[in-house]
């Protein structure tokens, strides 16, 4: 095995205090979508042609904060070499099974973005993976370079996954018995709630509000006032959401693109995320806006009650 890393993943850069209120303000002044689980899912599936099966001959790693606080130097040696055995996507995080034990990690935050080897040179390109038999190279491109890149063993990795997330909410298992019994005691808005990644990973702001309009609730109600047959319609939606939105690319609304440099089609079927003021699709009423959660949030007063 070539490359061995020693890395101490209790040193990751997003549980920094530091790193964490530094994303906090960018997102406030952002205000723009950010990737979300469809969208990191239509990155997946792009991805798969060139990655997985095939072998890294080496990459390159262009901006030194993608993978703070190691040093380029530390984590380029880990990938030379090294087969990409799996693709996966857990939450929001796109996780790459490497031969020999080893997982890479990335998470797109505001910006992040990959552009197949045949696509035009993006402008803010901060990794290059040259893969064995593509032509060219893959690039990460990232304007806002929020995003992060993490390597480990994949019993490290997986520990730092399941610290930070809870359940995909497209399993199976996650229902609406699981969701209500998560939730019943908490005071918080459903928005925050279905927020908490540690609730269920991969949801943002964009999903949830759509979830909200599907299901009939309203995002600023409390989850301990969420019964359990409503929490069972709340779960299904979230799912139909996710599941529509998968199937036509993801959302585009500013930064987000495919591999292809592909648009999604979601932002064409929204019936609640960013239409506050716009007269609901179902009823016609005028659809209400408000900060939830810290968040932008909206919702039609006639269609979602309680
Ligand atoms: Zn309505």
């Amino acid at each position: 095995m070539r490359g061995s890393l020693n890395v101490q993943l209790s040193r990751e850069p997003h549980k920094r205090a530091d790193f964490v209120s530094t994303l906090r303000r960018a997102r406030d002044w952002y205000r723009g979508p950010m990737p979300e689980l469809p969208e990191v899912e239509t990155v997946r599936r792009g991805l798969l042609p060139y990655l997985e099966g095939r072998v890294i001959e080496r990459v390159e790693i262009l901006d030194p904060r993608l993978v703070r606080p190691w040093a380029p130097a530390d984590i380029v040696p880990a990938f030379a070499g090294r087969s990409v055995e799996r693709l996966e996507r857990r939450g929001k995080w796109l996780v790459f099974r490497l031969s020999g034990g080893m997982t890479a990690l990335h998470h797109l935050r505001m910006t992040g973005s990959f552009a197949a080897p045949d696509q035009p040179e993006p402008s803010h390109v901060r990794m290059r993976y040259f893969i064995e038999g593509v032509q060219g190279s893959l690039r990460y491109n990232d304007p806002r370079r929020f995003g992060t890149l993490e390597v480990g063993t994949d019993t490290e990795i997986d520990a730092l996954l399941d610290s930070k997330l809870g359940p995909e909410p497209l399993d199976d298992a996650w229902n609406g018995d699981v969701f209500h019994a998560a939730v019943h005691h908490r005071t918080a808005p459903l928005k925050a709630v279905l927020l908490d990644q540690k609730v269920v990973a991969g949801l943002g702001n964009i999903y949830v509000d759509e979830a909200c309009f599907l299901a009939g609730v309203r995002p600023d109600l409390a989850a301990d006032r969420l019964s359990k047959p409503r929490a069972r319609r709340l779960v299904d939606a979230v799912k139909d959401r996710l599941i529509e939105a998968i199937a036509v690319g993801g959302s585009t609304l500013r930064d987000y693109r495919g591999v292809e440099g592909d648009a999604g089609g979601m932002q064409e079927r929204f019936y609640a995320y960013g239409r506050a003021g716009k007269p609901c699709l179902v009823c016609g009423a005028t659809m209400r806006g408000a900060r939830v959660a810290g968040r932008s949030t909206s919702w039609c007063p006639h269609d979602q009650k309680s």
